[in-house]
């Protein structure tokens, strides 16, 4: 849920009217879903809200192969796909073209799972794991793409704040809880393999904390300074999360790396408007 690069603001963007659709209800109008670069297409003026059991179709916003920034397989080789769509609307998030009215795209385009099973599969070497993240990939049934990405023999690793049951089979769960918005669900911490905890002020990180009744004990906690505070080195930010891990080490201090390479530019497919919000007074926050 937390790719990106710095760069000039993006200009408001026209949009167009949408059906409403299972990854972004209740934010959805606006926005016309369409293929590209061979994907299926649909007219805007035939939408239907769609039953993702029958047309199990992901809103891809984008896609691209990159390695992982952060977390436990930092470093590791991967291919990102970035689902449209998320309720949770953080004031600082750094993926606002998957949800915020100022930075959507005109269009999204719909892929069904054998279809980025394919481009994975022409896109990334055997070996790249598979990293499903938005926008809120929770929000989709993830077991028709998770069983295609598998029989092309992929890991398949989710980004989430855990705000819906998890469906798919994963290999890893990263979740990145939200406790000034919707807390994850108890079966999600359950099944987290890490945490990342995004610290914009230094009480987030017992906020943070406080969501994680039931996690395993060998599930890993990060505390990542939010982009824009890491960017500014705001010291009172990155020392508070020092002198948490030092007074409990089951924390790790954790860092967004690939944001340094901007590694994920590079990629052809990413979006390079990709920015964080935060502290953009010009937008309300
Ligand atoms: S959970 Fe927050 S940071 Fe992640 S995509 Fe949604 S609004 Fe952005």
């Amino acid at each position: 849920m937390s790719t990106g690069s710095e760069s000039p603001l993006p200009a408001k963007r026209g949009v167009n009217e949408v059906a409403g659709h299972p990854a972004a209800e209740g934010e959805s109008k606006g926005l016309s879903v369409e293929g590209s670069k061979g994907d299926a297409v649909l007219d805007s003026s035939t939408l239907r809200p769609l039953d993702a059991a029958k047309q199990p179709k992901y809103p891809v916003y984008e896609r691209f192969y990159t390695w992982q920034g952060e977390g436990v397989h930092l470093g590791r080789a991967a291919y990102f796909i970035r689902l449209y769509g998320c309720p949770q609307h953080c004031p600082w998030c750094d993926s606002a073209g998957t949800w915020h009215p100022e930075y959507r795209p005109e269009s999204v385009g719909l892929m069904d799972a054998q279809a980025l099973a394919d481009a994975v599969a022409a896109e990334s070497p055997a070996g790249a794991v598979v990293i499903i993240t938005g926008g809120e990939p929770i929000l989709f049934d993830l077991a028709p793409l998770t069983d295609a990405l598998h029989a092309i023999g992929r890991r398949v690793h989710i980004e989430t704040s855990g705000i819906a049951p998890l469906r798919g089979e994963l290999d890893w769960v990263t979740l990145s809880p939200k406790p000034t918005q919707k807390w994850p669900l108890p079966e999600v911490v359950a099944h987290a393999d890490e945490v990342k905890i995004i610290v914009h002020e230094p009480q987030d990180i017992a906020a943070g904390l406080a969501t994680l009744d039931g996690l395993r004990d060998d599930a890993v906690i990060w505390l990542h300074p939010e982009w824009s505070r890491a960017r500014e080195r705001e010291m009172r930010v990155l020392n508070a999360i020092t002198e948490a891990v030092k007074a409990d080490p089951r924390l790790r201090a954790g860092y967004q790396m690939h944001k340094l390479y901007r590694a994920d530019d590079l990629d052809e497919h990413s979006d390079k408007r990709l920015i964080p919000l935060g502290g953009n007074e010009r937008l309300g926050y």
